[in-house]
């Protein structure tokens, strides 16, 4: 039997539009767009539009797509945008962004960073990625993203997939003014925080929520 992945789709988004996770057009196009079912485990493909996080290597899961649609909002993506990620995994979450950021044909001045610690997961990313038609839009780094990106340039908007400890640094630091960063912080249930950077570069923090996020590893990271 055949499984008609854009009829899910569409019943999932409707289901994150009643939920309220998915606000906005920009973000519920996105959503209608990514083939989710390219960025699991094969063994997984039948599951690929139930609302739930998934396995993928080395111990590390997909995201919930409501977890997704909640950070997506909450960054105010937008085209032309700047967005650095920390913990590419299966690679799902920064083609959303890229089809927010970079969908438009003409709004090809936008910058898209994913950086991951674990090699296998930056190469099934980059696979996923390129079947998927995102590959040429999405830059992949194998580095410690608890460290920032290994990069000089900042960016607008940052999203940290990973549970962090505490805010690290230099994520703050490569954030511009006027830009919004989402992360996680906390051991084992962690509270979602997103930074808003101000034009003079004051910090404010708003909590949005409880969530439950793998464990973000490096030199800011769980020890
Ligand atoms: N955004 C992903 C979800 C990934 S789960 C998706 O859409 O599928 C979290 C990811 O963060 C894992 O792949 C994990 O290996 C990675 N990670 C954990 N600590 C990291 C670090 N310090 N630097 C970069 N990536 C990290």
């Amino acid at each position: 039997m055949t499984v008609d992945y854009a009829e899910l789709r569409r019943e999932l988004v409707e289901r994150l539009e009643w939920l309220g996770v998915i606000r906005t057009e920009k973000v519920k196009k996105a959503f209608l767009k990514v083939p989710r079912e390219l960025f699991v485990l094969p063994s997984y493909r039948r599951e690929a539009y139930e609302d739930t996080p998934l396995p993928i290597l080395e111990g590390q899961t997909i995201s919930a797509p409501h977890m997704c649609a909640i950070m997506c909002e909450a960054l105010d993506l937008n085209p032309g945008d700047k967005l650095l990620e920390i913990g590419t995994g299966s690679g799902y979450h920064i083609a959303l962004c890229a089809e927010i950021i970079q969908g438009d044909k003409d709004a090809s001045n936008g910058i898209l960073v994913t950086v991951e610690i674990y090699p296998k997961l930056a190469k099934f990313a980059k696979e996923n990625l390129e079947k998927a038609g995102y590959g040429a839009l999405v830059n992949i780094v194998v580095a410690d993203g608890s460290l920032g990106a290994p990069t000089r340039i900042s960016f607008d908007k940052i999203l940290v997939t990973a549970a962090a400890p505490e805010m690290p640094p230099s994520l703050i630091e490569q954030l511009n003014p006027g830009g919004r960063l989402i992360i996680p912080v906390g051991r084992f249930y962690q509270d979602l925080k997103l930074v808003i950077k101000g034009a003079g570069g004051e910090i404010h923090v708003k909590s949005l929520g409880g969530c439950v996020f793998v464990p973000l590893k490096g030199e800011y990271g769980v020890k």
